[in-house]
């Protein structure tokens, strides 16, 4: 899958810009704060309609404008195709496939597919488990499109038992009262943890040969999920049973606290290195392999559940790294499309395709 054409309109603090970009390897050069980082947000949100940066879209259209305007040309899979998203202040975003516009995030998710590797990833690791489950949510929307419905299915659900649990508040509860509500988040439940643990046993498959050879084959990483939900060969309804237990287990301390303690919302996913969990006893650079391993392991899933690799986004990461991490992650994704940022040109000089970002302008 690439990426041949993309051309931004109102984005940030690009005015207007279109690039041919390269098969291969684009490095986008330039000094601070100039626009780089915005394309990359661009093109991220072409395959996840969501920003990696910022919660509010609106901050993506370029102060003073009304709408920001994100096209490109998709080739790679069976048939060329062009996708438009349009953000516009008053009216919200849409989305275009081939100029038909697309209502259901379901069609829209995984039709172009990113894996970005920025340097927040960086602290995937040491940061809470939010982080994790943003990074698991992330991959698994391209792959599988529905999943996001259910992610929102479940907040919602989650935000209505929360309700009912204020209202219960202080009163004898009939706990027959939440068991509509509980038997849809249990259904949902299961299937967001289920879905997350098999995304999690494939990382599992994918990701410890990269750090071994990135660690010089001296340490070994492991990865688990953990979930107040999942059980390890249990089928959906066990699965659903057992939770169904512990939410009416735990209904006198959801009522107290007004939310439901145990769910999908606490589930993460455990980096072990030589054993020990790499949060509390990972060095920086020990941390830092594990992330690119996964990283790594995320495009290589995701071109094998779909036949093409990803395109790959380096928003920044390879000035942060050492020669050796640098040169494996780079000969790794030989072949591949990487659109890569930084603001030393020699460090990105063995790219195929060149620009030079000044004041949102690109230039080659
Ligand atoms: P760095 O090397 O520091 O990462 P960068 O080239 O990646 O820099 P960007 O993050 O792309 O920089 O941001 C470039 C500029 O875009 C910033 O100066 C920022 O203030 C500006 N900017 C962000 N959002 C908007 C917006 N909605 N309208 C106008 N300008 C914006
Ligand atoms: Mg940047």
């Amino acid at each position: 899958m690439q990426l041949d054409h993309i051309a931004l309109q109102g984005f940030r603090n690009i005015g207007a810009a279109s690039l041919d970009l390269s098969p291969k390897t684009v490095a986008l050069v330039g000094k601070n704060a100039q626009g780089k980082t915005n394309l990359v947000e661009a093109v991220y949100l072409l395959a996840c309609l969501k920003s990696f940066r910022n919660r509010h879209w609106r901050d993506l259209v370029k102060h003073g404008e009304k709408q920001a305007v994100i096209s490109a040309q998709i080739s790679g899979d069976s048939l060329p195709f062009t996708l438009k998203l349009v953000l516009d202040v008053k009216e919200g975003k849409s989305i275009y496939k081939n100029g038909v516009k697309i209502t259901r995030l379901s069609d829209f998710l995984g039709l172009f597919r990113v894996v970005l590797f920025c340097p927040e990833h960086l602290s995937l690791i040491k940061e809470g488990p939010a982080k994790r489950r943003s990074f698991l949510d992330s991959a698994i929307c391209q792959l599988r499109p529905y999943y996001a419905s259910l992610l929102n299915e479940c907040v919602k659900i989650e935000a209505q038992r929360a309700a009912l649990l204020k209202l219960s508040r202080g009163k004898r509860t009939d706990p027959a009262l939440f068991s509509v509500w509980d038997d849809r988040l249990a259904g949902v439940s299961v299937k967001i943890a289920s879905i997350r643990a098999d995304y999690v046993r494939r990382l599992q498959e994918a990701a410890p040969a990269h750090f071994s050879r990135i660690s010089d084959g001296k340490e070994s990483l492991s990865l688990s999920f953990i979930s107040d939900v999942y059980r390890e060969g249990a089928g959906e309804e066990e699965m659903k049973a057992a939770y169904l237990g512990l939410l009416s287990e735990n209904l006198e301390g959801d009522i107290k606290y007004g939310f439901t303690g145990k769910g999908i919302h606490r589930d993460d996913l455990e980096v072990k290195i030589d054993s020990f969990s790499a949060r509390g006893f990972a060095s920086q650079g020990q941390q830092r392999s594990a992330v690119l391993a996964l990283k790594l392991a995320e495009g290589e899933i995701s071109r094998d559940m779909t036949g093409r690799p990803p395109v790959y986004l380096l928003d920044d990461v390879l000035s942060e790294l050492d020669e050796g991490r640098r040169s494996y992650i780079l000969s790794g994704l030989a072949g591949k499309q990487v659109i890569l940022t930084g603001t030393d040109k020699d460090q990105l000089d063995t790219a195929h395709q060149l620009y030079f970002v000044e004041g949102g302008c690109f230039s080659s």
